[in-house]
């Protein structure tokens, strides 16, 4: 199962991957993640990175396709995968589909969480809530600043990657305002219905 969930910040793609990563036994591959692991580890790609995801920017195209093509040839996704938070720009959609390709490989499905933005607003205030309540470090990027940074970019540069995936009718929709339970459930739906006959994972 080769899968990409595309949605707004704070649309619930990092809840709904989790599970998938355990129903599936696939790998969840969060660009965020990996490039907030190389701002921790000081790498160069993280020292590049670190003031334009701080303000809530995109960091360059090559440097993200430069890391998930690394990632994706890692033996623990040879089965499949989850792209979370990538591509995020239609430059990025076409390097992925271009790798992809070169691989003899195809996406199962692109799933779009469809949240409003008033919605998202509340619960990026509500995790940074949580986040201080646990004891937990809150993101550079989650504050109502960088927080109206990352909606204009989805806004701009993101939006336009559903309907790249509109065009090959790989685009499928859910209700990412639904319960966190439903939004699972109609994933699964999605996927049942477009899992690859040939497939065995
Ligand atoms: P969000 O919760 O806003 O979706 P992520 O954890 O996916 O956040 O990403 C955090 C930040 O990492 C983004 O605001 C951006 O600066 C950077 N980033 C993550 N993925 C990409 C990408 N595919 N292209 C460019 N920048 C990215």
């Amino acid at each position: 199962m080769r899968l990409v969930l595309l949605g707004p910040p704070g649309a619930g793609k990092g809840t709904q991957s989790a599970r998938l990563t355990e129903k599936y036994r696939i790998p969840q591959l969060s660009t965020g993640d990996m490039l907030r692991a190389a701002v921790k580890a000081a790498t160069p790609v993280g020292l590049e990175a670190k003031a334009v995801m701080d303000k809530g920017g995109l960091v360059p195209d090559e440097t993200v396709v430069g890391i998930v093509a690394d990632r994706i040839e890692a033996p623990d996704a040879k089965g499949g995968f989850i792209l979370d938070g990538f591509p995020r720009t239609v430059a990025q959609a076409e390097a992925l589909a271009k790798m992809l390709r070169a691989k003899n490989m195809e996406l199962d499905a692109v799933v779009e969480l469809k949240v409003d933005d008033a919605a998202l607003l509340a619960r990026i205030v509500n995790r940074v809530k949580e986040t201080l309540a646990s004891g937990g470090t809150v993101r550079a990027d989650d504050n109502p600043e960088a927080f109206k940074v990352r909606l204009d970019a989805y806004h701009a540069q993101t939006a336009p990657v559903s309907d790249f995936y509109a065009k090959n009718a790989l685009l499928k929709s859910v209700d990412g305002m639904a319960p966190v339970d439903a939004v699972t459930h109609a994933i699964d739906d999605i996927l049942e219905s477009s899992r690859r006959p040939a497939q065995t994972s």
